[in-house]
């Protein structure tokens, strides 16, 4: 029905248009949702009003995407979600975005975000919280909780995000969609502000797994602005997608299912992998040994990067400059103290002190030690299993200003996708089920470096095959 054209995913869509759908209808109807509801959700932190229709075609022709505050979009403000940047316009489109332009994509907002993309709750950002579209007191996980936000509440048709310790699976997880991090080095970071280099990719916020394949295959391969981009070919992720996970070795790994993990997570996580099983596929139980310590070292070498990569935000290159400052010294000092949140003031304070000399080797060097144990389990580990099985989140969207002040236990909410990273691998975190209060559980599919196709595989046999209740946020 066209009044539901929101609803509609993109592969749908291709295949209205293609039957004379005009794109023009399918903004009108996001437009018209977005009225209604962002003032409640505050998904967006701008709506661009004047997106349409490229000519040219392509993958996407016609298909809104919403990109995340952290990607630069030329000409478009591109905040981070944090006042040091109210204002700056980048001069040039990331490459994600050249290519989304490129595949006809109509680029509709940028996603709110915790600023700088520090942050599992989507609380910290300068324009005010993000919203769970399945119960607005509660977080929408973080730090893409913009874009997983608008996905679950049908304001777009497909976001991007980026995840440097969970930000694309753990949001996507508490709003009940499909996020994918790819491996480090499929995506061009170019034009991604930089979080922690080593760690951060962008990658595809959808309603489902096929939309998630299609938008990939857009963004994926090889850019000579980003040297760490990694010359594979691309293949051809959404017409290889196969229903079938006969033979596929399934790894449920010990150290993932815990205390502390919440009762119905553990609950549907065990419910999926038995899915699997009566799939035809062979579940192995392995053992990720190193994984206790992955919080602890994410917590040097992120915060080690980013402390590097924010001092470029003194007032004097981009956005927001503090006024009547008396000297530079005293410019540097107002811009940077009023223009970064506390958050990132204390990722900062970390990083710095753990790249300090004499602090240097105890903290930093250590962790890079630890990185390489947590690589070297998940190597090991892959001799035994095609895929790793695991929740995304140990606990469903928790409730709004509830872990605010409280720095350790949010960092505890990525206990279980900040491996991923550390390791390089790609991970995506599909719906699973519902809580008794009806909040969305996430079940986490990672595999090795390049091996997307085989997590799309999983992924799109357990969407079509688990008999998981299509449900909507009631709004
Ligand atoms: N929540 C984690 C952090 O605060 C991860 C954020 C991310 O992936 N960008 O660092």
């Amino acid at each position: 029905m066209m009044e539901d054209l929101h609803l509609s995913t993109g592969h749908e869509l291709k295949v209205l248009m293609r039957d004379g759908l005009e794109s023009a209808k399918i903004l009108d109807a996001l437009y018209a949702r977005i009225d209604v509801l962002d003032s409640k959700i505050g998904a967006f932190a701008l709506v661009n009003r004047k997106a349409h229709r490229r000519p040219g075609g392509g993958t996407l022709d016609g298909i809104p995407v919403l990109v995340k505050d952290n990607i630069c979009v030329k000409g478009e403000d591109t905040t981070c979600s944090s006042k040091i940047l109210k204002g700056f316009k980048p001069p040039y489109d990331a490459t994600v975005v050249r290519r989304l332009k490129e595949e006809g994509a109509v680029l509709i907002g940028k996603a709110n975000m915790d600023e700088f993309a520090f942050g599992s709750s989507c609380e910290t950002s300068c324009y005010g919280p993000t919203r769970n579209p399945w119960d607005l007191e509660r977080i929408p996980g973080g730090s893409s909780g913009g874009s997983a936000a608008a996905v679950a509440s049908d304001e777009t048709i497909m976001a991007l995000g980026s995840d440097t310790g969970g930000s694309i699976r753990q949001p996507a997880a508490l709003c009940g969609v499909v996020g994918l991090k790819p491996t480090y080095g499929r995506v061009s970071r170019y034009g991604l502000i930089a979080f922690a280099s080593s760690l951060d990719q962008i990658g595809p916020i959808t309603k489902d797994v096929e939309d998630a394949a299609l938008l990939l295959g857009v963004i994926a391969g090889y850019d000579e602005m980003d040297s760490t981009s990694v010359d594979i070919p691309v293949p051809d992720y959404a017409t290889s997608l196969a229903s079938d996970v006969k033979g596929l070795r399934v790894g449920v790994p010990k150290e993932y299912f815990v205390k502390g993990i919440d009762r119905e997570v553990e609950a549907a996580v065990k419910r999926s992998i038995n899915v699997f099983k009566d799939l035809g596929a062979l579940v192995v139980d392995i053992s990720l040994p190193h994984t206790e310590y992955a919080v602890s070292a994410y917590y040097i070498i992120g915060p080690a990067e980013a402390s590097s990569n924010l001092a470029r935000f003194d007032g004097a290159h981009y956005g927001y400059r503090a006024p009547d400052a008396k000297n530079m010294l005293d410019m540097y000092v107002r811009t940077r103290s009023e223009g970064f949140g506390r958050e990132a003031k204390r990722r900062i304070l970390l990083g710095t002190y753990c790249l300090s000399s004499g602090y240097y080797d105890a903290y930093y060097l250590k962790a890079l030690k630890v990185r390489t144990k947590i690589k070297e389990d998940f190597d090991n580990a892959f001799k035994f299993c095609d895929i790793i099985v695991t929740p995304t989140s140990p606990t469903p969207a928790f409730r709004i200003g509830e872990k605010a002040n409280d720095p350790l236990a949010m960092y505890l909410s990525d206990i279980f996708t900040i491996p991923a990273n550390l390791a390089g691998l790609p991970g995506i975190s599909i719906p699973c089920g519902f809580t008794r209060s009806g909040l969305p559980i996430g079940l986490q599919i990672m595999a090795k470096p390049f091996a997307e196709e085989t997590i799309f595989r999983a992924a799109y046999t357990f969407e079509r095959n688990a008999d998981i209740e299509k449900r909507k946020p009631k709004l």
